[in-house]
């Protein structure tokens, strides 16, 4: 079969053919029908995976659903066709973050080799992907696998950032969204079937600063002139400023314009991992602003954001290409070029 592959630590993404993998006791098989792809796979061609059990080459993408095709021995309750999105943190199942559906905070993370598919293990874009445990399968419903793929990660990851905050989010409190691609613009239709604040989209690009208006944002701001940004969020804002800002970027920018616009008793939130540095003393934030870098979601979260997009309340700007385009598709998205998510179906 057809996969795109990371090769090393800064070199392109390669096609290549791979076996169809076949499951051992305990696993299952899932036919892909989307992958998407994430900013972070351009984090993972640049520094490689970090997990211990991390292969020398492997499969990307992270992003996943697909069917049901096969299974080990000992695997019980799937039918073939089952249609499934793939929770992609893989945790060791045992610990009582695990137990609890949260393995994206894992007890036993750095003990654990499995970092998942397409962070050191072989992931999606591909036609086949194995899946260790039937645990890490969540039903789909009516939802098209190819569709769905992305609420994985690019919506989960902000809906598990925007739950945390929720009790901050008052419909009179403001929250700021910087960075609206792949994660931010299902970020902005989250907040809107969440909570009634009012929502500010920041990013670089008028087109996609349009396109959060569309999808619910109150004001949209080019963050080009990061003073002028933060002067015209804050007089949208008023004295209380925002209550929750969600930093889809993590570049020193965007850190610096974010610590301008959250106000006292507010929540700075850093999803994104751009590298960039938060100072932290007593006096570099206002009072009780707190700082939280969450790291995707659980797994029930999986099934809230699969319930939100099967009842119609959140849809991913999703554009489809085959494996072949992967290694294009991350050009782009590295030039800036991708809109909404790129989705690769084999
Ligand atoms: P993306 O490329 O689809 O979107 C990034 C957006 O940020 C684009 O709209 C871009 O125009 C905008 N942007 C870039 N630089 C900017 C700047 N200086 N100021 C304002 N806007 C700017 O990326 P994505 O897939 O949505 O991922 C976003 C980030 O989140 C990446 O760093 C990714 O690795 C990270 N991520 C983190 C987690 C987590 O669990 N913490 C999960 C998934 C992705
Ligand atoms: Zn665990």
């Amino acid at each position: 079969m057809k996969a795109l592959r990371f090769v090393g630590v800064g070199l392109p993404p390669v096609v290549e053919d791979v076996p169809v993998p076949v499951p051992g006791p305990g696993e299952v098989l899932v036919r892909i029908g989307g992958a998407g792809v994430c900013h972070s796979d351009l984090h993972v061609l640049d520094h490689g995976a970090q997990g211990a059990g991390s292969k020398p080459a492997f499969t990307l993408g992270h992003e996943n659903a697909g069917w049901v095709a096969a299974w080990g021995s000992g695997v019980q309750g799937l039918r073939e066709g089952d249609p499934v999105a793939v929770y992609g943190y893989w945790g060791c199942g045992h610990c009582r973050a695990c137990q609890s559906s949260m393995e994206n905070y894992c007890e036993n993370a750095d003990a654990v080799p499995q970092a998942g598919g397409g962070f050191g293990l072989d992931g999606g874009m591909a036609e086949y992907m194995l899946v260790p445990s039937p645990r890490l399968l969540v039903p789909l419903g009516t939802l098209d696998p190819r569709e769905a793929a992305p609420l994985t990660d690019a919506a989960l990851t902000p809906y598990h950032a925007i739950k945390r905050a929720l009790p901050l989010l008052t419909p009179d409190a403001n929250v700021v969204v910087i960075g609206v691609g792949g994660l931010g613009h299902m970020a902005v239709q989250l907040l809107r079937v969440m909570c009634g604040s009012r929502i500010v989209a920041v990013d670089l690009d008028d087109g996609r600063l349009e396109h959060a208006r569309q999808l619910g944002a109150d004001l949209v701001v080019n963050s080009r002139n990061g003073a002028q940004a933060a002067e015209t969020i804050r007089t949208f804002c008023g004295p209380r400023r925002a209550a929750l800002v969600l930093d889809f970027v993590g570049l020193q920018p965007t850190l610096d314009l974010a610590v301008q616009l959250v106000g006292r008793n507010s929540q700075l939130t850093v999803v994104g991992v751009g590298g960039g540095v938060l100072q932290l003393s007593q006096m570099t934030l206002p009072f009780g602003c707190s700082v939280s870098t969450p790291l995707w979601g659980s797994r029930a979260e999986l099934l809230e954001v699969i319930a939100l997009a099967q009842y119609g309340r959140i849809h991913v700007d999703a554009h489809y290409f085959s494996i072949e385009d992967g290694p294009r598709v991350l050009q782009d998205m590295r030039a800036g070029k991708v809109h909404g998510r790129s989705v690769l179906v084999p």
